[in-house]
C-alpha cells in the first residue's frame, strides 16, 4: 500500500449566472483525476460576491455539473439526489464559512503575520495618486498601520486586515501543468484577508478552505497563477503545508480572443449545450481533449477518459476551440447511443417542434438509424426526422428553388405512377422499376432522386432515396411527389 494521501480535489466556481465551458474543463480534469485515484471531488461555491452569487445562479452550476454526470464526493447538497454533497469539511458555501475566516485571521494577527488596517479608502487614494504623480504605474499600498503598535487601533471601528508580506526572498512551486514558476516576494504588497464585514477576499478565503478542506491539489484557470505565491506565502504564515498546484491553460475562441459570451458565437454556457442537443459525455470527451492528449485518440467513453488521463500530457499552451471537431466527436458519441435510449431522448426534441411522437413509435425507430447517421446533434436529429411526422413538407427555399423547376416536374410524376404501381414496396423492387425507367432514356439519376428528395423531405439531405420512401409509405410518397410536381410546374423556368 502507498502512504501518499488520499487525493482532495475541488472545482470552487463563483456563481455568475452560467457555468462557463472552460470552467467545466476544469472540473472536469479533476473529477478525472479523483475518480482515477479513488479520491474525493469537493464542489465549493465561492459566493462571496453576493450580489451575483444569487440562488439561481448556484442552482444553474448545479444543475450544470448534473447534467454533465460530474457528480461531488462533498458539496452542497442536492434534493432528491442522495449520493451528492454532504461531507465532513461544510459548509460548502463560503458565506457560510465566516466563522472559519475570522478564526484564522486571528490566529495570523496574533502570530504578527497580519495587522488591522485603519487606512481610510481617501487616505489610500491619497497615496495612490502622490506615487503615480511621481514614478507612474505599479502603486503598491504601504499601510502605515503594518508597525504599529495594535492598541493604537480600535478593532469596533472599520478596518480591514492586511497580510504582513514578506519583502525579501522568493517564493515558488512546481506547476503541474506549467512547470517550476517562481515569483520575487518583493512584488508581493500587503494584502488584504478581509474586510470588517467578515467577508474573505479571493487568496484568503481560498487558502483557508482548501487548508481546512484537506485538499491536496489545485487546479484552475491560469488567470490565477497571480494569485499563488500569495497563497503560498499564506500556507507558509499560517505553518501549513502548501497543497500542489496546477493551471490549464485559457480556451481560445477561434479569433485567438478568451472564449467569452461577448467576443464568440459559439456556446459558452455549459446547459446551452444540453439545450442544443448534445450528449455530455460527447461534452467531456471534447473538453478532455481540448488541452490533453493521448496519443492520436479523439473518441473516448468516460470510463476510459478516468482511466488513461494523466497530467503529464496536459498541455502549457492555449487551446483554440473548434466547433467542426466537437460536432464529430459529438456524431461520434451520438452513433455510440442504443435504439431505445436513442429514441427516448429525442421524444423532448421533437416535441419542442410541436410534434408528439411516442418513443416506441414504429416509423421513428425505423428512422432512427439512417437519420442518425446524418446527425450530429440531438436537434439535428429531430430536424432530420421531423418531415415522417408530418402531413405536409416545408421545403427549404434553396432547395426549392434548385430543384422544384417546371423541366424536372415530369420527373417527378414519372416516379410517383412507379411507386404506385410498383409490384412491391421495397426497396430493392423500387430500385429495380426506377432504373428500368431511366437507364434506357438515358436520364441521370441527379434529375430524379434530387428532387424526389425535396419533394419527400423538403431538403437536399436525408437518407437514401428508396430508404426514405420506405420510411414514409407508399401514399405519403405518392402524394409528396405529384405535389411537388405541382410546385415545380408553377416555378419560374431556369
Ligand atoms: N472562485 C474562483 C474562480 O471561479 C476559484 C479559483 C480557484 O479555483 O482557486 O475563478
Amino acid at each position: 500500500m502507498s502512504d501518499a494521501p488520499k487525493v482532495r480535489v475541488r472545482f470552487a466556481p463563483s456563481p455568475t449566472g452560467y457555468l462557463h465551458i472552460g470552467g467545466v474543463r476544469t472540473a472536469l480534469y479533476c473529477w478525472l483525476y479523483a475518480k482515477q485515484k479513488g479520491g474525493d471531488f469537493i464542489l465549493r461555491i465561492e459566493d462571496t460576491d453576493q450580489e451575483r452569487s444569487t440562488d439561481e445562479a448556484v442552482q444553474v452550476v448545479l444543475d450544470a455539473m448534473q447534467w454533465l454526470g460530474l457528480d461531488w464526493s462533498e458539496g452542497p447538497t442536492v434534493d432528491g439526489a442522495p449520493t451528492l454533497g454532504g461531507g465532513d469539511h461544510g459548509p460548502y458555501f463560503q458565506t457560510q464559512r465566516k466563522h472559519l475566516y475570522a478564526e484564522y485571521a486571528d490566529k495570523l494577527i496574533a502570530d504578527g503575520k497580519a495587522y488591522r488596517c485603519y487606512a481610510s479608502k481617501k487616505e489610500i487614494h491619497e497615496a495612490r495618486q502622490a506615487f503615480e504623480k511621481e514614478h507612474g504605474k505599479g502603486f503598491k499600498f504601504q499601510s502605515p498601520w503594518r508597525d504599529r503598535d495594535a492598541s493604537e487601533g480600535d478593532p469596533s471601528a472599520p478596518h480591514s486586515i492586511r497580510f504582513k508580506a514578506p519583502k525579501t526572498g522568493v517564493t515558488g512551486w512546481v506547476d503541474k501543468v506549467k512547470g517550476r514558476i517562481d515569483v520575487p516576494n518583493d512584488t508581493q504588497q500587503d494584502f488584504i484577508l478581509m474586510r470588517s464585514d467578515g467577508l474573505p477576499l479571493y487568496n484568503f478565503g481560498c487558502v483557508v478552505d482548501d487548508h481546512a478542506m484537506g485538499i491536496t491539489l489545485v487546479v484552475r484557470g491560469d488567470d490565477h497563477v497571480i494569485n499563488t505565491a500569495p497563497q503560498i506565502l499564506l500556507y507558509e504564515a499560517l505553518g501549513a503545508t502548501s497543497p500542489e498546484f496546477g493551471h490549464l491553460p485559457m480556451v481560445l475562441g477561434k479569433n485567438g480572443k478568451k472564449l467569452s459570451k461577448r467576443n464568440t458565437e459559439v456556446a459558452v454556457a455549459a446547459l446551452d449545450y444540453r439545450d442544443l442537443g448534445y450528449l455530455p459525455d460527447a461534452v467531456l470527451n471534447y473538453l478532455a481533449r481540448l488541452g490533453w492528449s493521448h496519443g492520436d485518440q479523439e473518441i473516448f467513453t468516460r470510463d476510459e477518459l478516468i482511466a488513461k488521463f494523466d497530467w503529464e500530457h496536459v498541455g502549457s499552451n492555449a487551446s483554440k476551440y473548434d466547433l467542426k471537431k466537437f460536432l464529430h466527436v459529438q456524431s461520434q458519441h451520438l452513433r455510440m447511443l442504443d435504439e431505445d435510449t436513442l429514441a427516448t431522448m429525442v421524444v423532448p426534441f421533437l416535441k419542442a417542434r410541436g410534434l408528439e411522437v411516442a418513443a416506441d413509435n414504429a416509423t421513428l425507430r425505423a428512422a432512427l438509424g439512417p437519420v442518425k447517421l446524418r446527425a450530429a446533434t440531438f436537434i439535428e436529429l429531430a430536424d432530420g426526422l421531423d418531415y415522417f411526422f408530418r402531413d405536409d413538407v416545408t421545403y427549404e427555399e434553396k432547395a426549392k428553388k434548385k430543384f422544384l423547376k417546371p423541366e424536372l416536374a415530369g420527373n417527378l410524376e414519372k416516379l410517383a405512377e412507379i411507386v404506385e404501381s410498383a409490384s412491391a414496396f421495397d426497396e430493392e423492387t423500387l430500385e429495380r422499376d426506377v432504373l428500368a425507367w431511366t437507364e434506357p432514356a438515358e436520364l441521370k439519376m441527379k434529375f430524379v432522386a434530387q428532387p424526389a428528395r425535396v419533394a419527400m423531405t423538403g431538403r437536399t439531405r436525408s437518407p437514401g432515396l428508396y430508404e426514405t420512401m420506405v420510411l414514409l409509405g407508399r401514399d405519403k410518397t405518392i402524394a409528396r411527389l405529384r405535389a411537388a410536381a405541382e410546385v415545380a410546374k408553377q416555378a419560374e423556368p431556369a
